[in-house]
């Protein structure tokens, strides 16, 4: 089941079902990309029709955020509840360490995702991380990260350079990398690393996480000023 929102097809799935999808892939071993979607991205995404068209060509799509889990309900296709690309990436890690996949950690500032890696290694000592890099690499540290890749050869492959960056990303490697599961996730290493907070269970369920995030980092404003308007689009488009 899918949702259509402004032009997307969200999967209707919970968490679960994203995990035995995402299980499924990396059986067939051929590539996938995984995208998280949030409402600020998708509103971005209406004036980007390159930005659409890779969202749009995903394997798989999740509901990220309360926004998107709104819309779906405004537009009388309801997603059971949101999966996070945070969240999900915490489930994937039990899944990867019992099944003894293989995981590669690529993005943000240099020796966060050793930090996290770290951190994951606490929660799952047998987990298989095969490769770490930071997000910064000139043309010439990207060349040699793919090969690291290509060598690695990843079940799953997490790439933590910001929305939309990472999304560009994965689909212009995809299919070179070879690599079963790949999925962007933002700020999650700063998260697992314990750099940036995430908000308190109690604001995650009143729908506040955005609040929080705003209150940490102010500079998001201008991204968030999407949300007001995306909720007008969907508003708009459950009308007509
Ligand atoms: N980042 C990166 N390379 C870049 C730009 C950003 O590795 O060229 C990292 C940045 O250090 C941070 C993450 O991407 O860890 C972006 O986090 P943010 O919370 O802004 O992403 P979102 O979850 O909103 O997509």
């Amino acid at each position: 089941m899918k949702s259509n929102i402004l032009g997307v097809k969200v999967d209707a799935v919970n968490m679960d079902g994203a995990l035995s999808k995402i299980e499924q892939y990396i059986l067939s071993g051929r590539p996938h990309h995984v995208i998280t979607l949030n409402a600020e991205i998708l509103y971005t995404a209406q004036d980007d029709p390159a930005l659409l068209e890779i969202i749009n060509s995903a394997h798989l799509i999740t509901p990220d955020g309360a926004g998107i889990v709104w819309a779906a309900k405004h537009l009388g296709q309801p997603v059971p509840e949101r999966v996070t690309g945070i969240d999900l990436m915490l489930h994937l890690m039990y899944r990867a360490e019992e099944r003894g996949w293989r995981v590669f950690l690529y993005g943000a500032a240099p020796g966060v995702a050793e930090e996290a890696a770290a951190k994951l290694m606490e929660k799952h000592p047998e987990l298989k991380i095969v490769g770490i890099s930071h997000g910064y690499l000139d043309d010439e540290g990207e060349v040699k990260l793919r090969q690291e890749v290509r060598d690695a050869e990843p079940h799953v492959l997490l790439a933590a350079l910001g929305a939309p960056k990472q999304e560009y990303w994965i689909q212009e490697h995809l299919g070179a990398l070879s690599v079963p599961v790949n999925m962007g996730v933002g700020g999650s290493f700063d998260v697992i690393a314990g750099r940036v907070r995430r908000a308190p269970l109690w604001m995650q369920r009143a729908r506040l996480e955005w609040l929080y995030r705003l209150i940490q980092e102010p500079k998001r404003y201008k991204r968030m000023l999407n949300l007001p308007k995306f909720m007008l689009a969907v508003y708009k488009e459950g009308k007509s």
